[in-house]
């Protein structure tokens, strides 16, 4: 069974820059302080976690659903986004609840 792989980058505390130019850059080595959600509605929510530079990169080039700071709770598996402007956070999401 294939599984997508979830963990790009090892655990080390800091929370890692996802953002690159091309696929197959290496990995930004850029702690990331923005995380951003390029959509909010449906299921194909797509997040990132970016660096300062990254954050100033992507914002001139595409349009976000929206954003906050990036705290250890973004880089945890099932977490929710909680839609609540201007002060988004994540949130650990409790399974049996929709987290929405
Ligand atoms: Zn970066
Ligand atoms: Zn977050």
């Amino acid at each position: 069974m294939r599984t997508p792989d979830l963990t790009p980058t090892p655990r080390t505390g800091t929370l890692q820059c996802g953002a690159t130019a091309h696929p197959t850059d290496p990995p930004c080595p850029t702690p990331a302080t923005w995380h951003i959600a390029w959509s909010l509605t449906g299921s194909d929510t797509v997040f990132t976690l970016a660096c300062p530079g990254h954050m100033t990169d992507l914002a001139e080039q595409y349009d976000y659903a929206d954003r906050h700071p990036a705290t250890i709770t973004c880089d945890m598996p099932g977490t929710g986004w909680l839609i609540n402007h201007p002060d988004s956070r994540c949130v650990i999401a409790a399974t049996d609840q929709d987290p929405r």
